[in-house]
């Protein structure tokens, strides 16, 4: 734990010990199992074993029974769950996510009628929809201001009314909650963004089947989804004070990036710790792989980078835990240290899964070494939420304000 230095709590140091616990018994022996799971039995039984330990309760509401948590305390465990399966810590983080944006407005009506369940002792499945078939770059853009979301909500009485579709979430078609990003009118620009929940089951919300993807191919499930005049009760929208809406948006780069630094910081221990293993079995020249100075020189690039990240990371979080002196996480300065923490935990990530597989030469290539999984599993965490290039652009703009789009 002491790669950690001192940024664990004592009750965090337990909430280590323990998940490592899990992780080792539980998913390592069955990373590649997870990706043939095609009834997601062993996806369930595995998040269930979390909700078990009481993981899935954390960042969600005390009132419904929930866990409040602090950002490092949150960051760490997903980082130790990732370092098994980073799919698993994906869908485990997505209901905290979810839940945010009715937790900051004391959206209680939301808060009671849906995140109850999700607070019981099974876990439930969440999606945050934001990505739409015309991009996802355009909707998480600070350039657009909103004015690029193609979902549309209209009011009618004390319902809204919602038409459109979502491309990718995850959770999409297996979740029981869907928080879907939409606008109340495009050119209203950020006060037009309305964060909706939306329940399984509602009629006019349908979706297609499952994409057929690379990596965390049954951890994480993500089809296209389809919004047909779709009807919520108007408390469901996260909240109805103009703009507030678009800070919880916010929230979600800020959040979303800096979990995503920790899932592929997780990735990279698991692959160097392999690396490290496998270099100590093989020989050439007489020696251990390891002890040639040319491959010990790959070895500490790779847990220098590591090392960087996870301080990278850690430090973040800290500030996010301390808005009184750093601001809030939806503010261009909090959401550039969430996206730097993203963009090079993944740089950093591809780059040791890249090295231990030259470490490792061909067996390093066969599925039993399990490189090759975490490395198609790290590719989507840069892929995702606005990919490595708007991550650069969000860095920048925490520096200097950058021209808006048209
Ligand atoms: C496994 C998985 C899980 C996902 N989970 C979710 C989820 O939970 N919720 C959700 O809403 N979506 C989710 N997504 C979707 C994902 O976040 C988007 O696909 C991603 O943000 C990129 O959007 P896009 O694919 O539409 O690419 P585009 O927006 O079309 O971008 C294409 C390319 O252009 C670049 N680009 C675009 N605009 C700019 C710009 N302004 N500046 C610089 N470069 C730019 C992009 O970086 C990218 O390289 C998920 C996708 C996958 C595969």
């Amino acid at each position: 734990m002491k790669e950690y230095g001192e940024f664990l709590s004592e009750e965090d140091k337990m909430m280590v010990t323990t998940i490592r616990d899990f992780v080792n018994k539980e998913i390592m022996p069955v990373r590649q199992q997870l990706d043939e799971d095609t009834d997601r039995g062993l996806v369930h039984h595995v998040l269930n074993g979390l909700a078990k330990i009481g993981l899935h309760k954390r960042g969600l509401p005390e009132s419904v029974g929930g866990l409040r948590t602090n950002a490092i305390s949150l960051e760490v465990g997903y980082e130790e769950i990732s370092r098994g399966d980073s799919g698993i810590a994906m869908t485990l983080s997505v209901p905290a996510w979810v839940f945010g944006p009715a937790m900051r407005s004391r959206n209680d009506r939301v808060i009671n009628d849906l995140c109850t369940p999700f607070c019981k002792d099974e876990f439930h499945e969440a999606c945050q929809a934001m990505t739409e078939p015309e991009g996802g770059c355009n909707i998480e853009s600070a350039d657009y201001r909103g004015k690029e979301i193609h979902t549309i909500a209209r009011l009618d009485g004390d319902e809204w009314v919602i038409n459109g579709a979502k491309q990718f979430p995850s959770g999409a078609s297996v979740a029981d909650v869907y928080l879907v990003t939409s606008t109340t009118d495009p050119n209203l620009g950020e006060e037009g963004i309305a964060l909706i929940y939306v329940p399984a089951g509602t009629p006019g919300l349908s979706f297609d089947k499952p994409e057929n993807k690379l990596g965390m191919r049954y951890t994480d499930v993500n089809a296209s989804i389809h919004l047909d005049n779709v009807r919520v009760p108007k408390e469901y929208r996260a909240s109805l004070e103009p703009g507030r809406d678009h800070q919880s948006f916010r929230n979600f780069l800020s959040w979303g990036r800096l979990s995503s630094a920790a899932f592929a910081v997780g990735n990279a221990q698991a692959v160097f710790d392999i690396a490290l293993d496998f270099t100590a079995n093989r020989f050439y020249g007489g020696k251990q792989v390891r002890q040639h100075s040319l491959q010990a020189a790959m070895l500490a690039d790779m847990i220098i980078g590591i090392e960087s990240a996870r301080f990278y990371y850690l430090t973040v979080a800290s500030m996010f835990n301390n808005r009184k002196v750093y601001g809030s996480p939806y503010s261009d300065a909090q959401i550039a240290k969430g996206s730097g923490a993203k963009v090079y935990a993944c740089d950093v990530a591809i780059d040791v899964c890249n090295k231990a597989m030259q470490l490792t030469g061909s067996y390093g290539y066969m599925k039993e070494y399990n490189i090759e999984k975490y490395l198609r599993d790290c590719k989507i965490i840069q892929l995702w939420e606005g990919g490595a290039e708007l991550g650069r652009i969000d860095v920048a703009r925490g520096y200097y304000p950058m021209v808006p789009a048209d």
